[in-house]
């Protein structure tokens, strides 16, 4: 139900082949210091990083650069991160990258003048952000996290083993994104479709709440109308414009709060993710899709109407001939086919996730109450083993 709200996201967003010119409109804005935030090298190896620092140069921009960041950013680098950018007195944090870097640069933003600890502040403990903010920009790379317009920062403490994301409010918000989608046309095909999987959860993390009706329900059985088709062409061809653009598109609006209004949302998917991604490091969008089965066959029955809906409307199941139950797994089951065909892990044991580290993982898993229902962590524990 669409009851009081705010709205506003603060954004400013460049779409399409031509959109880097725009960084020459954007850079204006900004003090001469920029920290150029980027990952492992991607950015080298397909000229974006020419074109890029090009920019920066013609506009007269003293850049330093703070490179190397891993994906599923740690708090460590966080903590070196934040010192170039106090150091340097950095007036725009420019992140060039997929949601690790953009991540990494909004942790930072916050970080650079925190006096305490900032991952015990703003992530362990999920404090308000109190100290100045740097602002950042970004120039997207990779797809899936929608970090390009949203105020999500996942950072990961080996040491303690946790996972932890953040979503700061609109003042840490990228204050523009370059989308290209071209520039997703090199990733390696297990990151694009990771990538794809992470989207599709993103949106089914908020259809899977409520049992009202809501525009936001209708606009995500589109979004994911829209996925499904794209990305099936994609897979086949990464090259095909109109695909993968659809794609970046349908990424952003997963993410960047529009469709989150009027729900409860569950995000149960991404917190056994990312509690599998502390013991495992890895790639984020396939321990969602290893999770995402167990876990919505495991609630189905308590939402039953909204999973036969989503067979209905998202997979074009029939419902005449079957019963509620009936209708929603196929649903699920044809959503499992269609992520076998994309090509997503479906087991946590091809992720590194063995079974001494169940427990450790369910306890590293927050447990929410925005979905179905709250799960047990005896629950947990099952589910983790069946994604086995
Ligand atoms: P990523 O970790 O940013 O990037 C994955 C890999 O793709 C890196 O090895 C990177 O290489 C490579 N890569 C990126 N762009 C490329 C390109 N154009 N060509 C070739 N290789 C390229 O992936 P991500 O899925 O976007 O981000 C994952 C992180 O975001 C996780 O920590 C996850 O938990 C978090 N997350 C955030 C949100 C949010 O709301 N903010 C939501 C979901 C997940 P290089 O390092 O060499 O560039
Ligand atoms: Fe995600």
């Amino acid at each position: 139900m669409l009851g009081n709200f705010e709205y506003v996201n603060p954004t400013k967003l460049y779409f399409g082949p031509k959109a880097l010119d725009y960084l020459q409109r954007e850079l204006p804005k900004y003090g001469n210091k920029v920290v150029l935030i980027y990952g492992g090298g991607s950015i080298k190896k397909n000229g974006i990083y020419d074109s890029v620092t090009a920019i920066l140069k013609a506009n007269g921009k003293d850049v330093v650069e703070d490179a190397g960041v891993m994906p599923n950013p740690t708090s460590d680098k966080l903590t070196e991160g934040a010192k170039i950018a106090k150091e340097h007195d950095a007036d725009l944090l420019l992140a060039v990258g997929g949601g690790s870097v953009c991540d990494y640069a909004k942790g930072v933003a916050v970080s650079a003048y925190c006096e305490d600890d900032p991952w015990e502040k703003y992530y362990v403990r999920q404090e308000r952000v109190d100290n100045k903010i740097i602002p950042v920009g970004c120039v997207l790379t990779m797809v899936g996290t929608g970090s390009e317009m949203n105020g999500g920062s996942v950072i990961t403490n080996h040491a303690q083993k946790r996972k932890i994301g953040r979503v700061f409010k609109e003042d840490v918000f990228p204050k523009f994104s370059v989308l290209n989608p071209e520039y997703t046309f090199t990733l390696p095909k297990y990151q694009m479709v990771a990538g794809f999987f992470d989207i599709m959860s993103h949106i089914l993390e908020q259809y899977f709440s409520g049992t009202d009706d809501n525009t936001s329900d209708y606009i995500m059985e589109g979004l994911l109308r829209s996925l499904i088709h794209s990305a099936r062409i994609a897979v086949r061809n990464p090259q095909d414009y109109e695909a993968r653009s659809n794609i970046m598109w349908t990424a952003t609006w997963a993410l960047n709060t529009l469709v989150a209004k009027g729900k409860r949302t569950d995000w149960m998917v991404h917190m056994l993710g990312q509690a599998m991604g502390a013991y495992t490091d890895a790639t984020h969008g396939m321990t969602l899709a290893a999770v995402s089965l167990p876990y919505y066959r495991h609630i189905m029955k308590d939402g039953l109407p909204k999973f036969k809906r989503y067979a209905v409307n998202v997979w074009d199941v029939d419902p005449t001939v079957l019963s509620d139950e009936e209708a929603a797994a196929e649903g699920l089951n044809r959503m499992q086919a269609y992520m076998k065909e994309i090509g997503v892990v479906m087991h946590a044991a091809e992720l590194g996730m063995t079974a001494d580290m169940v427990e450790g993982v369910a306890d590293a898993t927050f447990i929410l109450n925005g979905g179905y229902r709250e799960l047990s962590r005896q629950e947990i524990v099952d589910i983790l083993k069946e994604s086995m």
